[in-house]
């Protein structure tokens, strides 16, 4: 099943920019999909589409096999599907401690404390961040912040995950403990979207790529049809 799936998108920035043309995408349940392409090309545009905080041009965006609708029910309950992870963590990050940031979007959803807090306990547990309840995020360094945000995603436990860039600025270990992360979840059956530069870092771990530039997508398939022999 297509558990995510762009028809056609295209979209422009109401300043005039062109930043999608015609751009089919789509990614199977419990797949790794990565998405690469230069600074510019439309990754970040793509990805805002995928939970409808952009809404196409033209063209449509589907979710399970669902066309999006755009009314505020309807994307509130897109938004606990696809859960997106910014490039940047302080872009997502924004309580005064790392419990409360994580538990924001449980609490938004209107869950239980006790609910929240059971939530909050085991996603800082997954990202291995368990013990810094009560740090203040801006305390925290890139690596830890980047885990901190996707605690706060796994919280709303979505069946895919998008995430912009996540392992940019990172140390090798940093990035090393985001790729171990995302393959355990992708074990356990999350649908993981990811956009990179980092071609060599791609072959290892997704199973289809897009290479995305100006706005088109250029290259499709198996890392193997995309990179050939590695
Ligand atoms: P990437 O994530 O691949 O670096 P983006 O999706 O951020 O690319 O950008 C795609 C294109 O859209 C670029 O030309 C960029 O300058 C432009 N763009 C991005 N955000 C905006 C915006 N808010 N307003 C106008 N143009 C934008
Ligand atoms: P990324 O590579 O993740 O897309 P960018 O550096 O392209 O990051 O963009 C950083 C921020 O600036 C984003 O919020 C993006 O929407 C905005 N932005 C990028 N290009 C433009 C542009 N031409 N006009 C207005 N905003 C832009």
């Amino acid at each position: 099943m297509n558990v995510l799936e762009t028809k056609e998108v295209s979209y422009k920035y109401p300043d005039g920019t062109p930043a999608l043309k015609d751009v089919n995408f789509h990614a199977s349940k419990g797949e790794i999909v990565a998405l690469l392409g230069p600074n510019g090309a439309g990754k970040s545009t793509l990805f805002l589409h995928f939970n409808g905080i952009l809404r196409p041009s033209s063209g449509k965006i589907m979710v399970e096999e669902v066309p999006l609708n755009y009314n505020k029910k309807a994307i509130m309950n897109v938004r606990q599907k696809v859960g997106i992870v910014f490039q940047n963590p302080d872009d997502q990050l924004f309580a005064p401690t790392v419990a409360e940031d994580v538990a924001f979007g449980p609490l938004n959803i209107g869950l239980e404390q006790d609910e929240v807090e059971k939530r909050v306990t085991e996603s800082l547990e997954r990202v291995g961040m368990a013990g810094f309840e009560r740090k203040p995020p801006h305390h925290l360094s890139g690596g830890q912040k980047k885990r901190v945000a996707i605690a706060g995603i796994l919280a709303m436990r979505p069946g895919i995950m998008v995430l912009d860039e996540p392992t940019s600025g990172l140390d090798p270990k940093g990035a090393s403990q985001i790729l171990h992360i995302l393959h355990q979840l992708n074990q356990e059956g999350m649908t993981i979207v990811i956009s990179t530069h980092d071609v060599d870092l791609v072959p290892l771990y997704a199973s289809q790529v897009y290479i995305i530039s100006d706005g088109h997508i250029i290259k499709e398939g198996t890392p193997q049809d995309v990179f050939g022999d590695v």
